[in-house]
């Protein structure tokens, strides 16, 4: 029913389209389903979350989750504090590492059958129940005379990601999240959004996370712990998995396809949590159109561990339930993972061995076949979402494009397409390595910031190679992320060139081609020339226009002398 002064709809909102909320979202009904979590996780005696502590009224400070982990460690020898990094305003950040027995180092985990899982939290420190699920996950394993999982998973915490982000507790933090009484804040101590700095790799956060966690663990599957915003529904967990449709497609389908079917699964049978996939409606004016997701850019953490051939998790706890309910179910959820990886380590392992080997082999000799989309855009996956919303209450607003939007208390189960699925709508080809003759330390640092192989040649080479030719280049208006990100457009043209000693140069037989490619392709829409690392190069100094973009692509095979930098 739709009148001009007021139009009743069904169900949830945009996130965009949300008006200020009040300080406190109302007290929310306690469905079934969240209820029954609430009942599922009685803490034993003893050491306690500051959440628990305080009956769900806070969380923990940065000072609180360092005294944990030291009471962890001496509850248990299987616990080891390793830092991350130290973080913009001088704070070690913590990871915890569980391991029965902890390995000397992670190259010994090369040879036992244990595969290493990452429980990153906190990445936007006031959405908190990961770090409080976290810590209580650790203690509950370790407290178990069984000691689960331990087996065959070596567990890597990272309860406080963004600790910077996380001791600026104010009420006024996401003011609609329904608990506890204080949260910290989004951006890190450069106030950057690292949940947008996969790519540029500009906060420590993330230059620590590559290097101490991704290069030294090499985890199998990464899970970043958020809180969702805006959206209405019933479910107390929602969920992504790696959505770029650059990276290794098997790993994209296996943990769409049947990971996360089978863990949600757990979730509802064993630990009566209800879950979907993540997700905003489309329209909220007409809600036929469907449920979509977020973004398939790399800048994202999960679809970026997707491009470097690994399995990633997002986590979003829902935002309208009241805190403790929220911390249970992302406890239940990471279980409900662990159950799976316990099960299916050889599996797991098997496929991201796989993925390298495919993405290696593909390098050494490059086809027609073997490209990277361009023009990204999403459509519906064949199957449906289920998803049980409440009918909203739409006002318009005088003078603002944005109605209000009000969840009503009337249940409604949603039935509708899902956005999920990206396709790209042009393709380029890869090639069998990048030639990059650029002699400062700032883009050689950038690429091998993310552990990529990278060599100088040792002498010149002559070589026919397919170059970007740049016509247009725009910096965006709006400044975002310290960046005004280029929009590029130009033309490819085959050319002999010579390139001098100490070119750079990419291979794209290395596990991590399709991060290479990413961050080099001249047309790539998270890659380093769209982040600026390349505006100095393609700018004429003198006079107008633009210079040829300095990376070229090689596409025969070819006996190059170079060194590795090292
Ligand atoms: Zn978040």
């Amino acid at each position: 029913m739709r009148s001009t002064s007021r139009v009743l709809i069904l169900f949830v909102i945009l996130l965009a389209v949300v008006p200020p909320l009040p300080l406190r979202a109302p007290a929310m009904i306690k469905t079934p389903a969240q209820a029954a979590t609430a009942q599922v996780q009685a803490p034993p005696a003893g050491l306690k979350t500051t959440a628990e502590s305080t009956e769900y009224a806070a969380t923990s400070t940065y000072a609180e989750v360092m005294s944990y982990i030291r009471a962890l460690q001496k509850l248990s020898p299987l616990v080891r504090l390793e830092t991350i990094c130290t973080s913009t305003e001088g704070k070690a950040v913590p990871l915890i590492v569980i391991g029965k027995p902890l390995p000397q180092d992670p190259l010994a985990l090369r040879s036992d059958k244990r595969v290493a899982v990452y429980i990153q939290a906190n990445i936007h420190a006031g959405e908190v129940e990961g770090k409080e699920a976290s810590l209580m996950l650790a203690r509950d394993i370790l407290l178990d005379p069984k000691l689960p999982y331990l087996d065959k998973i070596v567990l890597l915490i990272a309860p406080v990601f963004n600790a910077d982000g996380n001791d600026k507790m104010s009420p006024d933090n996401r003011r609609g999240q329904n608990g506890p009484e204080k949260a910290g804040v989004r951006q890190n101590g450069q106030n950057l959004d690292l949940n947008r700095d996969a790519m540029k790799q500009e906060s420590p956060e993330m230059r620590g996370l590559v290097r101490n966690v991704l290069l030294r663990w090499d985890p199998l599957l990464f899970i970043d712990c958020h809180t969702t915003d805006g959206s209405y529904h019933e479910e107390p967990v929602t969920y992504s998995w790696p959505l770029c449709p650059n990276g290794d497609s098997s790993i994209i389908k296996y943990i769409r396809d049947r990971m996360l079917p089978a863990v949600n699964a757990t979730l509802e049978k064993k630990y009566n949590t209800l879950s979907i996939p993540y997700g905003d409606p489309q329209d909220f004016q007409d809600l036929s159109k469907g449920w979509q997701t977020f973004s398939h850019q790399p800048r994202f953490m999960t679809n970026y561990i997707g491009l470097r051939n690994r399995l990633a998790i997002l986590d979003e706890n829902y935002n309208y339930a009241d805190f403790k309910t929220r911390v249970l179910g992302c406890y239940n959820f990471l279980k409900a993972i662990l159950d799976y990886c316990q099960t299916r380590a050889d599996e797991l392992t098997r496929l991201a061995a796989d993925a390298d080997q495919r993405t290696v082999q593909r390098g050494l000799a490059p086809r027609e076949v073997d490209t990277f989309g361009l023009d990204i855009e999403v459509q519906a996956l064949p199957e449906k979402v289920t998803v049980r919303g409440y009918e909203v209450e739409v006002t318009p607003r005088e003078g603002s494009p944005f109605p209000q939007v009000k969840r009503t208390d009337r249940k409604k189960t949603y039935v509708m397409p899902y956005f999920a699925d990206f396709v790209p709508k042009r393709t380029v080809r890869l090639p069998y390595a990048y030639l990059i003759p650029v002699f400062d330390e700032e883009i050689p640092a950038k690429l091998r910031g993310h552990g990529l192989a990278v060599e100088r040649l040792t002498e010149p080479a002559t070589l026919e190679v397919e170059a970007f030719r740049v016509k247009e280049v725009k910096g965006a208006d709006r400044l975002y992320q310290g960046h005004r990100m280029n929009q590029v457009k130009g033309e490819y043209a085959v050319e002999k060139r010579e390139f001098p000693k100490g070119t750079l140069v990419v291979r794209m037989a290395q596990p991590l081609a399709n991060l290479a490619a990413y961050l080099l392709e001249p047309e790539s829409d998270d890659g380093l020339l769209v982040w600026n690392a390349f505006d100095k190069y393609i700018a004429s100094q003198w006079g107008r226009g633009f210079q040829t973009y300095p990376v070229y692509k090689l596409y025969t095979p070819q006996n190059l002398a170079a060194d590795g930098l090292d």
